[in-house]
């Protein structure tokens, strides 16, 4: 017997998280061109904060880019989504409000089919809110990896490689490394004695 699909207006989550240079960004571009080749209608959202590219743009370490409007808040993203989106993209969904998950969770059960990408960990290896929310409620999740800058191994950590206790601190080469398990420090950041792998004049001198 031959499945037959019909249209349901059935909503879902999907969630890309992984490390820094995993190539969420690129997979979460990759999905929404899908959907923009096949005419459905796409709204793409950044947070305000994260402003390296300019502002109407979602961009990859790769330079893929795609049109997206910054917003300030959860609240603010559900109110700009029209009422016959199918897609809704969310980037960077680690630097929004602890109200992202219900916002995502009302978008789908208006039928809409949401990804958001973001970061799992912070520089310290700590789940990075609201990420394990999202992928607690996410139907499906997807897990990027990157290769570990210092060994080769498959890298699931974000590495900071200069001193700065601030949980945000925007950048990419130079400010941060992708590292597996085993060459990951996260005291690297917080310490003028950590092991520096990397030249770099922003780096204390490590102790004799
Ligand atoms: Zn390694």
């Amino acid at each position: 017997m031959d499945v037959v699909r019909t249209p349901t207006n059935q909503g879902w989550i999907e969630v890309i998280v992984g490390s820094m240079f995993s190539g969420k960004s690129e997979e979460l571009i990759r999905r929404l061109r899908r959907a923009q080749i096949a005419r459905q209608r796409v709204q793409i959202f950044k947070p305000a904060l994260d402003t390296r590219y300019g502002d109407d743009h979602i961009v990859s370490h790769s330079e893929m880019r795609i049109p997206s409007s910054p917003v300030a808040s959860s609240r603010a993203l559900l109110e700009q989504v029209d009422a016959d989106t199918e897609v809704v993209g969310i980037d960077e969904g680690q630097f929004f409000d602890a109200d992202l998950p219900a916002v995502c969770n009302t978008l789908a059960d208006r039928g809409k089919r949401v990804i958001v990408a973001g970061l799992d960990k912070d520089y310290l290896g700590k789940p990075f809110e609201p990420m394990p929310q999202m992928l607690a409620i996410a139907e499906y999740i997807t897990k990027t990896l990157a290769i570990c800058m210092v060994c080769g191994n498959p890298a699931n950590c974000t590495q900071r490689l200069v001193v700065s206790e601030d949980r945000v601190l925007l950048g990419a080469q130079g400010t941060y490394e992708a590292r597996c398990r085993k060459c990951f420090n996260p005291h690297l950041a917080e310490s003028t004695s950590g092991r520096a792998s990397t030249p770099n004049s922003q780096l204390p001198t490590p102790k004799k």
